[in-house]
């Protein structure tokens, strides 16, 4: 499998001033991961966990109070270009260099995000035109038909403004509008938290196909809810207080959690039955932590029916358990020890 990204102990903190008093909120706090071509990587976990400030990372889209601390990220091109982002000078280069055309980031608030006075084709000639200058309006235009006709949207979508598309709709063209240079990865951040059930069907079918069109190597697909991750990814992380506590193929998570964290979100998803009452997570006894004073050891210690005394002290490293990575003393000695 080809590696489309690496991370190694990625940290990214905001610093905050109370007083005199700096704080720092290690919300992105010594993540490992490996995204290959062809993944659609499901990165779940509660609100407040970091999974947004990870995707800001990724895209070291960092501006002040949030700041980038230590750690390898790179991104592997299809020409096999390795691209060592902490390396570069300034969000700037990484802007000029690798947005759009090898990563693209389509943020939460996504449905404002295009300009409600600008028509869709404008949009896309001035994305297509920063890669290509010499490009003509009529390429352009051509180009996003052809991108809005992959992704079910009519092509007359050209030609009217975001204000006048219906929230699906909106959606697609924002995810055909970033991946018009086919970038290798495709960050969405809860894309379809703000939509109905049906919509939300119909934007995961949008998802799927510029995976299967080729259209970009990989997606990272950031929700709070499991149960979407599920229709879609064919591997899943989770995040825990800033950190990455398991990934494997998502059928072994969903099927055979690891994790307590992990037990602890099917569970909660499971229990909930009835239709219309939100699919949450906040059902796990306890809060996820401040994570300007994160506990010791494994930081999911004080939720954790689980809990051993070395929990407290030392924290868990990931390790290989067949397909899955867990970072979790159970499983120091193997699975056996469950
Ligand atoms: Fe629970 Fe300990 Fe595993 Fe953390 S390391 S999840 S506290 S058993
Ligand atoms: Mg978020």
């Amino acid at each position: 499998m080809n590696k489309r990204m690496v991370l190694e102990n990625l940290r990214a903190y905001y610093r905050q001033l109370k007083g005199t008093t700096e704080y720092l909120v290690k919300a992105v706090d010594g993540v490992n991961l490996e995204i290959y071509e062809g993944d659609i990587l499901g990165l779940v976990g509660e609100s407040g966990c970091g999974k947004s400030t990870l995707a800001k990372t990724l895209m070291m889209d960092l501006t002040p109070p949030l700041q980038y601390m230590g750690g390898k990220l790179q991104i592997i091109s299809r020409d096999g270009t390795v691209f060592e982002i902490t390396q570069f000078k300034g969000k700037d280069q990484v802007k000029r260099t690798l947005w759009g055309r090898h990563i693209a980031y389509v943020p939460q608030d996504a449905l404002n995000a295009l300009m409600p006075t600008i028509k869709i084709k404008k949009i896309a000639y001035d994305v297509l035109r920063s890669n290509e200058s010499g490009i003509t309006f009529q390429e352009a235009v051509k180009k996003a038909k052809e991108r809005l006709t992959e992704l079910d949207l009519p092509d007359y979508v050209t030609e009217l403004y975001p204000f006048q598309l219906s929230g699906g709709m909106r959606q697609r063209a924002v995810l055909a509008m970033a991946t018009l240079l086919n970038p290798e990865i495709l960050i969405v951040d809860e894309p379809t938290s703000a939509l109905d059930v049906t919509t939300q069907k119909i934007v995961l079918k949008s998802l799927i196909k510029l995976r299967k069109l080729e259209l970009v190597d990989s997606i990272v697909f950031i929700t709070h809810d499991i149960s979407t991750v599920r229709q879609i990814a064919n591997r899943i992380a989770v995040m825990y207080a800033g950190k990455i506590v398991e990934t494997g193929p998502t059928e072994s998570i969903i099927k055979e959690p690891l994790h307590p964290y992990t037990k602890a979100l099917i569970e909660s998803v499971a229990s909930i039955e009835p239709e219309g009452k939100e699919k949450g997570i906040s059902y796990i006894p306890g809060q996820p932590p401040n994570l300007i004073n994160p506990p010791t050891g494994c930081r999911f210690h004080p939720r954790c029916p689980y809990a051993m005394e070395i929990c407290r002290r030392e924290e868990p490293e990931l390790i290989k358990i067949d397909e899955t990575q867990v970072a979790c003393w159970l499983y120091k000695g193997g699975r056996e020890n469950v």
